[in-house]
């Protein structure tokens, strides 16, 4: 072990100023055994203690002052939950108060009369007098009393709190460890990339994350170590995918007879320049030998269908079979009727196969999979049992991704028994590409962003649910002109049997306002019978019916171009991500179409800006983006499993400049030097080995 990993190692009761007790708190409270853990508890923000108030110059609007002053005396005021300590505080221009409803006892003890203080907190004005609640208090020494200081801000749990363990003990110690640390803080780092992206040295970046001299220093810390953490994380991503790479074969699909027919003879129309940049993506893919591993992102409407036949041709010229896989029957139908179009013009097989289908049908077709008469099957879960077998399976297309997760992709890699089929993610939730980068490293990432010709954005206004006559009489125009509508109600798990009745109500009142014979309504929800639902939607597309009161059964895929008109109720209840999905189902017809947000007058700030968000653009990406700043990546679905807890101090939110820097450093390293065996690399080959040792080492051993 080298003597570097030794200090780290080191148990924080060592430290000067870290009793047996002090450390038992901090393992208890904090997880922190070791200088390492130590060193690495970043202070989530710092008061700016540069500046000094006098009292006279005190104001509420001020968030925070800091006071240079003598105590005078004190006394107790107040019973039960009103029971304070009140102490004086002059200096040369004013009195003011120290209040404390906590902890009286002990700032009883400790405080001394006539003794010289640095205050701190947020003032109030009350009856006359300036006071500070709970003010942080140190004793004026030399050190602190010309200020100058930006001071570190720890999480501290509430035991802590109660035991005045506070940020300014933590402060204290780590100044402690900060000295005897540096000789061991060994730089992370190549040069070349420290030169490239002007970062300072890794000792002071951990010095000044601590305690900066200035709030610029403070800020290059903090892209230093940033830096750093996506730098390693893309790393370590980037050599996983290129093991996976060398590690599974792929069937390789050369021959394209079917596929140059299906070009010549039987596209429907032309394919974006994104969609062609796709399928020449895919193509390489499966040409290589190796296994293909790929996520399709793209907004709804772009496309993707015809992208996933494509490939499916692509396996099928090649003796092999196809399948793909949707999260529910709606979709499933749907994706088998569109596709059922394409392979019987080509005479190629094709099936169903989901939870409705019926043991006869179901028995057909397991033989048909096993004896590769069907070329191609559309399911859902069902495709996963283990009944399901294949003579072939060279490709499993995954649509709308974030409702499987890795083990049912795993599962039909193993369907396969030598060589898995490849794989093709397909999502029309837009990931931000910096959270992708980071939760998809192993997938490849092609990206659909290009809409088909001729699409006329979707106009998108918001109305207060006041406004119901007007927005009834908005319906009545469209259907006039032969338009057909959508009705979304929300349904959100917890509360499924209130929502139903807002759906059932609404069907109600809106059977009122659109009455027989005139107006036919449909209605879709989750305690249809599938065949029900399959009904339902069979004459909506057919035209039979005029508007579609539903649940959010619709949010995914459903495909009626003369739908053009999406009514959203109570659309403070849902995302942004699904309005935006929701949103993607008009739009897909020749004509203009429209998305009214219905709410109440009553909206937080965040709502505010969703719905603003959803009137101001038709952009997946951008919507992703605002999402994850309103959310953080934490709450993005699908991002469980990824791992992303372990950053420390990179916010994806906002770190997505330095992350896309990171990751381009790592590849590029990676791409020269595979094994990091260049000199010039010793300093990440160094870093590699300690995080694999430190899995080990740095362990939690109390
Ligand atoms: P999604 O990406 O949401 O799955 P779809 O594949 O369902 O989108 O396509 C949406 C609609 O756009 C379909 O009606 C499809 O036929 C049509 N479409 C797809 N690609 C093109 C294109 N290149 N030109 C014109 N229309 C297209
Ligand atoms: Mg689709």
């Amino acid at each position: 072990m080298t003597e570097r990993a030794t200090f780290f190692d080191t148990k924080i009761e060592f430290l000067k100023g870290v009793g047996p007790q002090r450390a038992a708190t901090l393992n208890k409270e904090l997880n922190i055994f070791t200088y390492g853990d130590l060193i690495q508890y970043y202070p989530f923000r710092h008061e700016d203690r540069t500046k000094f108030h006098t009292i006279a110059e005190l104001s509420e609007l001020l968030p925070a002052a800091q006071v240079r002053g003598r105590l005078r005396d004190w006394s107790i005021l107040g019973e039960g939950p009103k029971r304070r300590l009140v102490a004086t505080f002059t200096d040369h221009t004013g009195t003011m108060d120290l209040v404390w409803f906590h902890g009286i006892s002990y700032y009883e003890k400790s405080l001394r009369p006539g003794g010289e203080y640095i205050a701190y907190g947020k003032p109030l004005y009350f009856s006359g007098t300036y006071s500070i609640t709970h003010p942080e208090l140190d004793v004026l020494t030399p050190e602190n009393e010309q200020g100058g200081m930006l001071v570190p801000v720890y999480n501290l749990t509430e035991k802590m709190r109660r035991t005045h363990f506070e940020s300014k003990a933590i402060a204290k110690v780590m100044r402690q460890l900060l000295d005897i640390a540096r000789p061991y803080i060994h730089e992370t780092l190549p040069d070349a990339l420290i030169q490239k992206f002007r970062l300072i040295p890794k000792a002071a970046a951990l010095e000044y994350i601590h305690l900066p001299p200035s709030p610029a220093w403070l800020h290059q810390a903090q892209r230093r170590l940033k830096f750093e953490e996506l730098f390693y994380n893309q790393l370590r991503l980037i050599k996983n995918k290129l093991l996976h790479k060398v590690e599974y074969p792929g069937q390789v699909f050369r021959s394209t007879t079917l596929l140059n027919r299906f070009y010549q003879d039987h596209l429907p129309f032309d394919l974006t320049g994104a969609q062609k940049r796709v399928v020449k993506e895919i193509y390489a893919d499966v040409t290589t030998g190796k296994h293909m591993n790929r996520l399709l992102q793209g907004d709804v409407g772009s496309g993707k269908t015809i992208v996933a036949f494509i490939t499916m041709l692509m396996a099928i010229d090649n003796g092999a079979q196809a399948c793909i896989m949707a999260p529910t029957e709606i979709l499933a139908e749907q994706h088998y009727q569109g596709l059922k179009v394409f392979a019987d013009a080509l005479g190629i097989h094709i099936d169903i196969l989901t939870g409705s289908t019926n043991n006869k049908r179901r028995k057909v077709i397991h033989e048909e999979l096993e004896n590769g008469k069907l070329n191609i099957i559309v399911g859902t879960h069902a495709l996963l049992e283990d009944k399901v077998q294949f003579q072939n399976l060279g490709l499993c297309i995954i649509d709308e991704q974030h409702r499987f997760g890795v083990a049912q992709r795993a599962k039909m890699w193993a369907k396969n028994t030598d060589i898995p089929p490849h794989i093709l993610v397909m999502t029309a939730t837009p990931i931000p590409r910096t959270l992708a980068m980071t939760l998809y490293g192993n997938l490849d990432l092609s990206i659909i962003d290009e809409l088909p010709a001729g699409r006329k954005p979707i106009k998108t206004v918001h109305r207060y649910d006041t406004h119901r006559s007007e927005v009834f009489g908005f319906m009545r125009q469209q259907i006039e002109l032969g338009r057909q509508i959508y009705v979304v109600y929300p349904l959100i798990e917890e509360s499924e049997k209130l929502d139903f009745k807002d759906l059932m109500d609404g069907y109600e009142s809106m059977s009122r306002a659109f009455p027989l014979p005139k107006y036919k309504l449909g209605i879709l929800h989750g305690r249809m019978l599938p065949y029900e639902k399959d009904d339902e939607m069979t004459r909506f597309k057919k035209g039979e019916t005029q508007i579609m009161v539903a649940t959010t059964v619709i949010e995914v895929g459903v495909n009626v171009p003369n739908a053009s008109v999406m009514v959203i109720e109570s659309a403070e209840r849902f995302g942004l991500a699904q309005l935006h999905q929701l949103r993607g189902r008009v739009g897909r017809g020749a004509e203009q179409s429209y998305c009214v947000l219905m709410t109440g007058y009553k909206l937080s700030k965040e709502t505010r800006i969703r719905i603003e968000t959803m009137v101001k653009t038709n952009n997946g990406f951008e919507i992703a983006d605002v999402d994850l700043q309103l959310r953080g990546p934490g709450d993005l679905s699908g991002t469980q499993q990824s791992g992303i807890a372990d950053l420390h101090i990179a916010d994806l939110a906002k770190d997505g400049a330095i992350l896309t820097a990171a990751r381009e450093s790592a590849q590029a390293i990676l791409e020269e030097d595979p094994d990091l065996i260049l000199p010039q690399n010793a300093p990440i080959r160094h870093q590699v080995e300690a995080q694999r040792q430190g899995e080990t080492n740095w362990s939690r051993i109390s």
